[in-house]
């Protein structure tokens, strides 16, 4: 049970046994008020009627006497009176409400006493009240009894008893509702409301905000998750700010990494390696679309002689310019790489054989022209011998297309140097 029910039924119920304790009490007290009350009234009208009842016994008027008891137990019967009786010294009944216990020995214990004691006496029995006086004129000519129902006085309390009862209970009712609702209002809605952001919070939700809340305890407790909030923000914020930097530190170092590990050092372009993995990949998608592809194995003419003439940081130099030169006219799509040495292999997807021998007879020229453009004293006129070799006429796989255009570039050599030779066919 959440906290509002348990307060509405605490304090309700508390303010409820507090009332009905004091309506227990004062049920007590009016009760112990009544009875004293009426045994007052009852002992004055009695006391009254003795001098009358004492007149006519020293008078012997017995008659008069009955007639007398008679007339006053009917008038009092609406006040209570269930019995009138006149008695002697001996408890003898000389006058009674009830005739047929007319000379009857009173010999009940109050009654006795009644007739010794002097003064007034009385007794609750019960719901029954007993009451004597003595019956004097001079002298005490007996003694008059009485016994009264408390019956109505017992009905009124219990009225009493009712009434206050119903008020505790409304009470109990009334003072829930408030409760309730107060409760409701002022304590159970606020804490919801921040349990729901706190909840949000929780999940991951930091820019939630706590709205603000009436009360200065649930103010002061916002104010703080909010603040907490803001603070857990900002440090996330800084934190996915560094992982996010420090995630591009770290792919960009990669990305450099695997381009030192396909680059050749010297000249820039692709190493071996990667022309390898490159030819083997683009044999399989030329063999799964049916498309063709060119590959020219590009060897620099009397290469040696350089270095023998220049040494070996001019013959590097030439390298990368060669490289430069080679890579001029290519398409995005194309891939040259250093093979090993001085030479060079291209790449070349989409490209039928024709189209090969063109872009080697581009390459060859370019070398021709750019290289030897007069800035750069080499020994002898720079020119390069291109080998083709084409998938599908001159192999299946990347190594035999690779093979034909190497043999070609031999035939190139042998032919005399400083030009483009295709592969002739299939290699079995
Ligand atoms: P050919 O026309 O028959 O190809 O003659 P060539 O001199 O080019 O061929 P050869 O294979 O006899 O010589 C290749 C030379 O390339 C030998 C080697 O010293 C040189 N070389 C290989 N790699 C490098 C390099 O990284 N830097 C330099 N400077 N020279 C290299
Ligand atoms: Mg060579
Ligand atoms: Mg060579």
């Amino acid at each position: 049970m959440g906290i509002r029910g348990q307060l509405t039924l605490l304090v309700p119920g508390i303010v409820a046994l507090a009332l009905a304790l004091g309506t227990f009490l004062e049920v007590r007290r009016e009760q112990r008020e009544s009875v004293e009350d009426f045994r007052l009234r009852n002992e004055k009208v009695l006391q009254s009627i003795g001098v009358t009842v004492a007149v006519n016994i020293a008078q012997n008027d017995m008659s008069g006497l009955d007639t007398l008891i008679a007339q006053l137990s009917e008038s009092m019967r609406e006040r209570d009176l269930k019995e009138l009786a006149v008695l002697d010294d001996q408890g003898r009944v000389l006058a009674h409400s009830e005739p047929e216990r007319f000379n009857t020995i009173a010999s009940d214990a109050f009654s006795q006493t009644a007739t010794q004691v002097e003064g007034v006496t009385w007794e609750r029995q019960g719901e029954s009240f007993r009451i004597s006086v003595p019956a004097v004129s001079g002298i005490r000519w007996g003694t008059v009894t009485a016994t009264y129902s408390l019956d109505r006085l017992g009905a009124q309390l219990a009225r009493t008893r009712l009434r206050l009862g119903i008020t505790s209970a409304l009470l109990f009712l009334v003072l829930g509702a408030i409760l309730f609702v107060g409760l409701d209002r002022l304590v159970v809605r606020p804490v919801r409301t921040l349990q729901t952001a706190v909840r949000r919070m929780g999940e991951g939700h930091l820019s939630t905000r706590v709205p603000p809340l009436r009360g200065s305890e649930l103010g002061e407790l916002t104010n703080t998750i909010n603040r907490m909030a803001s603070a857990l923000q900002h440090e996330r914020e800084n934190l996915e700010r560094s992982v996010t930097e420090r995630t591009k530190e770290l792919q960009d170092a990669n990305a450099r990494l695997e381009r030192l590990a396909v680059t050749d050092g010297l000249t820039g372009v692709f190493n071996h390696r990667r022309f390898q993995e490159q030819l083997q990949a683009e044999l399989l998608r030329c063999e799964r679309h049916k498309r063709p592809m060119g590959v020219l194995m590009v060897d620099v003419d009397f290469f040696k002689k350089v270095n023998d003439a220049m040494g070996h940081p001019a013959g590097d130099e030439l390298l990368r310019r060669l490289a430069e030169v080679l890579s001029i006219d290519l398409r995005q799509t194309d891939l040259i790489a250093r093979y090993g040495g001085e030479e060079f292999a291209v790449l070349l997807p989409e490209t039928t054989k024709s189209e090969a021998m063109q872009v080697a007879e581009r390459m060859r020229l370019a070398v021709e022209e750019k290289i030897n453009d007069g800035k750069t004293p080499w020994p002898a006129k720079v020119t390069v011998s291109i080998g083709v070799g084409t998938f599908p006429e001159d192999g299946k796989s990347g190594e035999q297309v690779l093979s034909a255009a190497d043999q070609a570039m031999y035939v190139a050599k042998r032919q005399g140097r400083n030009r483009v030779i295709g592969a002739r066919g299939v290699i079995a």
